[in-house]
């Protein structure tokens, strides 16, 4: 039976404001009968093995490749991206499948855990089982569309779990398009499905579930914890944050600037690991920064910078900015709206920021790059941590090792030493926010395990007595041998050894 719709999304292009399509809203009932349905194909997926989803998962691969063209001018038309930039977002996708896929038997396999002296354990043999969740669901923002959406769903599926998916309601097309993939054009087993809408459909989508995978805002997030806590359902929360970036008096000047542009202007900025602020150690500033705004001046719209999402995030970016040049900020570029149709903003490099404005504590999301002049390293640590985001940080040091001692100063979940964003792009290892930039992380180990849950099965390696000597009939013989062994065992040195007598 269907759902009457009565609510809809317009999607609009950024580029020029027109509308791509009208789509109706799914709400709590059409969430609670595609997470049944999702529950109800589930157990034969994950019966299937792991190797048999590898291989529907290498099908998807295939697919995603032989339709790259057609997706990317989907995405490139919702979400204002340039070409460059969105096709990446699928190569990104073939990469998680092929990783996951080939680390699959080793994360989800079972683990045996070695033999202990304690009597009472050496005759076990303990295994770690690994069971998905049964349904994960996976809410995403609009920045990118396709990755932190079913990009998060692929280690869930080889996992076995099932997925339902809810991209944001400014960019639901692609994600939309690479499901119609899965379910029509592969005829894949019925495990992964979409459901379309706001907070409404999201909230709902939460109750539903046994995990929720989120990416979003901190201020979202928040609420998605909440909901979440309701009926206890654990959250790997991708949230926001305010990156800095830190360059040292011996940092390849080149480098650096071209990493400070492509970290802070990538995507208009609208990423969460943007390079959000610069610290630059005061005998390279005046240099650092004339680089900088001959590169920046040097951006061309429509083919390095995309459009900003909305009017809304545009609004964003001038309030910073009114508030950065009130409190004294200067503008070198950019500094208003671009002179074009559709919602474009001028790449902007600003300079006398200090802390006491926004700019510099908020995340602004878009194209601006304020550069503060710092004394040394540990003026720019302070400054780095200085934040209530932990999400990620840039260190460029002449020596890499000595970067590498900075990053170990930063509180953040990933630090880049000569290189911006990264960390992101290696699916092996974890990324996942400090403080308010999230609770998990996707990639690496936990990336996978998370969508599992860990089951401890105890078995005797011996033929097993009728009765265990801990069991009942307690007597006081037996209890004082298990406490003499147990204190043994414990204790370290010879005094504890000895009164164990
Ligand atoms: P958002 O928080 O506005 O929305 C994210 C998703 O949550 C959307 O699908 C939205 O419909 C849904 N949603 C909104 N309210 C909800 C509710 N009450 N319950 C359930 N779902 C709800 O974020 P956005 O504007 O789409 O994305 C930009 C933000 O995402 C930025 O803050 C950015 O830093 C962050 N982000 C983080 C990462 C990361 O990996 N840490 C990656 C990309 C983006």
């Amino acid at each position: 039976m269907s759902t009457l719709i009565t609510e809809f999304i317009t999607v609009q292009s950024p580029a020029d404001r027109s509308v791509l399509a009208d789509l109706g809203v799914d709400g709590p009932d059409r969430v609670a009968t595609a997470a049944a349905s999702l529950r109800a194909a589930q157990p034969a997926w994950e019966t299937l093995g792991l190797e048999q989803r590898s291989r529907w998962l290498a099908a998807m691969r295939d697919w995603l490749l032989d339709n790259t063209e057609r997706i990317v001018d989907i995405m490139e038309a919702e979400a204002g991206k340039v070409r460059a930039e969105a096709a990446l977002e699928l190569g990104w996708v073939c990469d998680i499948i092929n990783n996951y896929s080939r680390r699959g038997p080793e994360l989800l396999g079972d683990k045996r855990i070695g033999a202990s002296l304690l009597p009472l354990r050496a005759t076990k043999r303990y295994t770690i089982q690994r069971r998905p969740h049964q349904l994960v669901g996976v809410i995403g923002p609009w920045n990118f569309p396709v990755v932190l959406t079913f990009g998060d769903a692929i280690p869930a599926l080889l996992a076995g779990a099932a997925v339902l998916l809810k991209p944001s309601e400014v960019t639901p097309l692609a994600l939309r398009e690479v499901v119609r993939g899965w379910q029509q054009e592969l005829g894949a087993p019925p495990v992964v499905d979409i459901v379309l809408g706001r907070a409404e459909t999201g909230g709902a989508l939460i109750d539903e579930v046994d995990f929720v995978q989120f990416t979003g805002s901190t201020r979202t997030g928040k609420a998605v914890a909440r909901r979440a806590a309701e009926t206890l359902t654990q959250v790997s929360l991708e949230l926001g944050g305010k990156d800095p970036m830190i360059v040292l008096g011996d940092a390849d000047l080149e480098r650096a600037a071209n990493a400070a542009v492509w970290g802070g202007f990538v995507n208009s900025g609208q990423v969460c690991i943007s390079v959000e602020r610069v610290y630059v150690e005061a005998p390279v500033y005046d240099e650092f920064v004339a680089r900088v705004v001959d590169k920046v001046k040097a951006l061309r719209h429509g083919t390095d910078l995309g459009a900003m999402i909305s009017p809304a995030q545009i609004g964003i970016v001038e309030d910073h900015l009114a508030d950065a040049r009130a409190k004294g900020a200067r503008v070198l570029t950019g500094g208003s709206r671009a002179d074009r149709e559709g919602d474009w903003y001028q790449p902007t490099v600003l300079v006398d920021v200090n802390h006491a404005m926004t700019v510099m504590r908020e995340e602004t999301f878009g194209p601006v790059l304020p550069i503060m002049k710092v004394d040394g390293a540990q003026e720019a640590i302070r400054l780095a941590n200085d934040s209530p985001f932990g999400l990620a940080a840039t260190v460029f040091a002449g020596d890499a090792r000595a970067g590498e001692e900075v990053a170990r100063q930063i509180d953040a979940g990933t630090v880049n030493v000569n290189d911006a964003l990264h960390g992101a792009m290696c699916i092996d290892v974890p990324m996942g926010g400090w403080k308010a930039s999230g609770i998990g992380a996707r990639g690496g180990d936990y990336g996978m395990l998370k969508f599992t849950r860990a089951k401890t099965v105890t078995a005797p390696r011996l033929p097993a007595p009728a009765a265990e000597p801990l069991w009942f009939p307690y007597d006081s013989v037996r209890a004082q041998i298990a406490q003499r062994a147990m204190r043994f065992i414990n204790a370290r040195g010879r005094r504890r050894w000895q009164s164990s007598r």
